[in-house]
């Protein structure tokens, strides 16, 4: 069974919901993830917000303007005042539920249950617009059985387990309506795979049941060589390896979630993306099979903290970056890109909830600078080709923006740059100028 997957866009408005039903609708039986419509999940994220400095009637207010926009989805979106009522009734359920949310005391479990709306008010509505429509549909609740450990990743020992008896119990339906992005914890509470999780909701629906191919559909028409958002003239990628898309989704391609490809790649499941506004084009696809040569694509990852340990102790030393390592490894913070010279060491991190902490113990080492407001721009592709050298390019390219760190050679497939985000957007446009010509596609 295959497992599609539908972006905020895609289900944003009762048209657009009713171009997911033609296309989910074409006989072959699905699992359909969808996402909240968009917009939702960052209102819900500011009714949270407002929750927690105590501006109690400032979110009941943003919670009545978003009941109101939804009365409307409800009225256009059906045909029948049968299903206009039932649609009407989710949207009183689950405002209410937001509602009893500003009652009393506002902390991290109310906040969950806030940003679990969407998700599960999109997949009701889709639901009934298919069963309005004569379509054999049924929701799954995604609640009973995605599910994320106590390092907050996902089970998916548990959720193979899980889905088994919920499809069991709904079997023989031609289409499984779910909800992408929300989760439970080992607590048992509502939680979510981080924001955009949706996809990565998908591929692990893939993984879990042995799906032959995940699709995810959203509003552009598949992978660009360089982010469309910063960059005039990107172009679709046809085909890119696992590894090329696990390297530029992880690396701030934002079509994807950053762990999308992972589930996909284990269980080697290729991943389709489609635009559902123009469903007849062929997207991208994501796979084992050999693509072709050279450079592929170039991302871009912001908000990264450089830092850097200048120590005399490095000289000549082993065990040196270990110990550097394990304060890292102790407040549980990844380290993206890393640079020594005998004297010093360079990393990066994204994260920086217990930044002041690391600091206070990389003090111990020496002395230790650190720059804020970084950006990785990533480059990916088979680097090495016997016809051209593509470092070369990237170098010829970048010429004259201050280069920070460089990255090169941890993978064939990835040459990694880090600049101050005030070169990014100039930074992006050269590379794609300069590697990607026409000829080269
Ligand atoms: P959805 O809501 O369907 O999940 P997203 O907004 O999360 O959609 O992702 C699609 C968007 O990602 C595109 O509209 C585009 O602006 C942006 N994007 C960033 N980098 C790329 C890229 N390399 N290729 C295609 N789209 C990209
Ligand atoms: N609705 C969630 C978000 O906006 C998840 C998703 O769209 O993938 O982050
Ligand atoms: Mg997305």
């Amino acid at each position: 069974m295959k497992v599609f997957k539908f972006g905020g866009t895609s289900v944003g408005s009762p048209e657009n919901m009713r171009s997911v039903m033609n296309i989910i609708t074409d006989g072959e039986p699905k699992i359909v993830v969808l996402s909240a419509m968009s917009g939702t999940t960052n209102t819900l994220v500011e009714i949270s917000n407002c929750l927690y400095e105590g501006k109690k009637e400032e979110a009941h207010k943003i919670i009545a303007d978003l009941k109101a926009k939804y009365a409307t989805v409800v009225t256009d979106l059906y045909e029948t005042t049968e299903f206009r009522a039932k649609g009407q009734d989710i949207i009183d359920q689950h405002f209410d539920k937001l509602e009893d949310q500003a009652e009393g005391e506002f902390g991290p479990v109310k906040e969950q249950v806030i940003l679990a709306q969407g998700e599960l008010i999109s997949t009701a509505l889709v639901t009934y617009l298919l069963n309005e429509n004569g379509h054999d549909a049924t929701l799954l609740p995604s609640l009973e059985f995605m599910r994320i450990n106590a390092d907050k990743q996902a089970d998916i020992a548990a959720i193979k387990d899980l889905i088994k008896p919920a499809l069991e119990l709904n079997k023989g339906k031609q289409i499984y309506i779910t909800q992408g992005f929300i989760c439970r914890n080992i607590y048992g509470d509502i939680d979510n795979l981080q924001r955009g999780g949706s996809d990565y909701t998908a591929t692990l629906i893939g993984a879990a049941i042995g799906s032959e191919e995940v699709q995810i559909w959203t509003d552009i028409d598949g992978f660009h060589n360089n982010d469309p958002r910063y960059v005039d003239k990107t172009q679709k990628i046809d085909n890119l390896l696992f590894t090329e898309a696990a390297e530029l989704a992880y690396f701030g391609a934002k079509i994807l979630h950053p762990l999308t490809i992972l589930p996909a790649r284990e269980a080697n499941i290729p991943v389709r993306l489609k635009n559902t506004m123009n469903p007849k084009d062929s997207g991208t696809l994501i796979s084992n099979d050999k693509t072709i040569e050279g450079l592929k694509a170039v991302a871009a990852k912001d908000n990264i903290i450089a830092i850097r340990i200048l120590s005399d102790r490095m000289l000549m030393a082993y065990g040196f970056l270990r110990a550097v390592f394990e304060v890292f490894e102790k407040y549980k913070t990844a380290i993206d890109m890393i640079a020594t010279s005998e004297v010093s060491v360079s990393l990066t991190i994204d994260n920086d909830q217990y930044l002041n902490q690391i600091l206070d113990e990389l003090n111990e080492f020496g002395d230790v600078e650190v720059d804020r407001e970084h950006t990785i721009v990533c480059v990916v592709g088979d680097m090495i080709s016997e016809q051209k050298v593509f470092s070369k390019q990237v170098f010829e390219a970048i010429e004259g923006i201050p280069v920070r760190m460089i990255s090169y050679g941890g993978s064939q497939y990835n040459m990694s740059i880090l600049i101050n985000s005030k070169y990014k957007k100039d930074t992006l446009q050269r590379l794609s100028d300069h590697l990607f010509d026409e000829e080269d596609i």
